[in-house]
């Protein structure tokens, strides 16, 4: 059951006690000995009562989970040392099914339903499999199925491979906007100089900006914990940090590792200076070119300005080129801008459901899609637009 019953006092609680969606990053070295290969049974006992203690405080988890890898490699016999990419990719599958298992058998004794989520670079940079990545992930969530994601390591070729989840679990947060970030390894966060060789050495708690002077430390630091050292760590809180999510490096090797970062265990903590919610208006109305430019009625401005989502039906003119997950500018009638978004469907398939109710879109396209063209959360007004670049 869970150990995290305690209630401080709502100034001091952590902000993993306070966050409403957690990614946890476990590397390999957490879950599997290096030595023996041997999964560390025991230990991730300790982490599913943790993530059963908030599921009950009715916070959302998903987990990114290294492993697959380290787990193969002994099924295999594979000898020790660096393995081939293809022996590696090999390793992965067979040591994947293991790793899912693994968290199947843990999370399912505690109740908690686990999917299975595999993801390579292009889901996260490629915009439509972006969207399509997020949906499913909000999905499941909604579900109450936890996640359980890793990389796509048989198909992730050395060009288009993270190589390390560190970067693949802020990739995540970024997409879920989560609004923390848990990355357990077996250091305990960010040190001013290389612990083992600097005595003086000293744990930074706390950076709320990621400038030279941090990845000067990073650099310093030494490697652990598989392929994500420091470096990658810190390029991880870095993506975080834009996305308006908290970040922390802790050392993940003490059983129930969240609970222990509650209960101010030495770490790392990456403040980020806005929201998620505040941080991904800032990209949609800053960081990406408009490809195609939507008409929308009066009925339609009124529900946008109302909080509400843009639907086929208030959409009365379409232009330019664009895809799934493409950034399109609202106009109205006298094509005065009104906001940008991103429009769930192509332009084609926007030419066929405009001004029809959400309800016809199975029958006019062929397929269930989103019933919201643009989603309010994938929105900003003009008038928000201000807003947010004052803030
Ligand atoms: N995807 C790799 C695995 O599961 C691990 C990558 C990493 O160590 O960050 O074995």
């Amino acid at each position: 059951m869970g150990q995290l019953g305690h209630t401080p006092q709502a100034g001091s609680l952590s902000p993993l006690a306070r966050a409403t969606r957690i990614i946890v990053k476990i590397g390999s070295r957490l879950l599997v000995h290096p030595e023996s290969g041997e999964l560390h049974a025991s230990w991730l006992e300790s982490l599913a009562d943790d993530i059963a203690a908030y599921r009950e405080r009715r916070q959302d988890i998903i987990v990114v989970s290294s492993g697959a890898i380290a787990l193969g490699r002994r099924e295999l016999g594979l000898a020790k040392g660096p393995l081939r990419l293809e022996v590696s990719q090999a390793a992965a599958a067979v040591g994947q099914i293991r790793l899912a298992h693994a968290y199947r058998e843990v999370l399912g004794r505690r109740g908690i339903r686990v999917s299975q989520v595999l993801l390579t670079i292009d889901d996260s940079e490629n915009r439509r499999r972006y969207l399509n990545a997020r949906n499913t992930l909000n999905t499941l969530v909604r579900l109450g199925a936890v996640a359980v994601i890793n990389e796509n390591d048989t198909v992730a070729t050395a060009e288009i491979r993270y190589g390390d989840n560190d970067r693949l679990a802020a990739r995540v947060a970024q997409m879920t906007s989560a609004d923390c970030l848990v990355l357990l390894s077996d250091v305990s966060g960010l040190y001013t100089a290389d612990p083992r060789r600097h005595s003086t050495a000293k744990l930074v708690s706390e950076v709320s900006v990621i400038d030279d002077d941090i990845e000067a430390m990073a650099g310093n630091a030494g490697t652990s914990d598989g392929s994500g050292g420091m470096v990658t760590k810190i390029a991880a809180a870095r993506i975080a940090h834009a996305a308006g999510c908290h970040a922390v490096i802790s050392d993940g090797r003490l059983p129930h590792p969240l609970q222990a970062i509650e209960e101010g265990t030495p770490c790392t903590w990456f403040v980020p200076s806005s929201s998620p919610q505040t941080a991904r208006k800032q990209w949609i109305s800053g960081g990406l070119e408009p490809s195609g430019m939507v008409t929308i009625d009066s009925g339609a401005i009124q529900a946008l300005r109302a909080g509400k989502s843009l639907l086929p039906a208030g959409i009365v003119d379409v232009k330019g080129s664009f895809q799934r997950g493409d950034m399109v500018i609202l106009c109205n009638a006298s094509e005065t801008v009104l906001g940008r978004g991103l429009s769930a469907y192509s332009l084609s398939d926007v030419q066929r459901i405009m001004g029809h109710n959400s309800s016809d879109i199975q029958s006019l396209l062929g397929y269930r899609g989103r019933d919201e063209v643009i989603h309010r959360d994938d929105l900003v007004l003009a008038a928000e637009q201000s807003h947010i670049v004052e803030e």
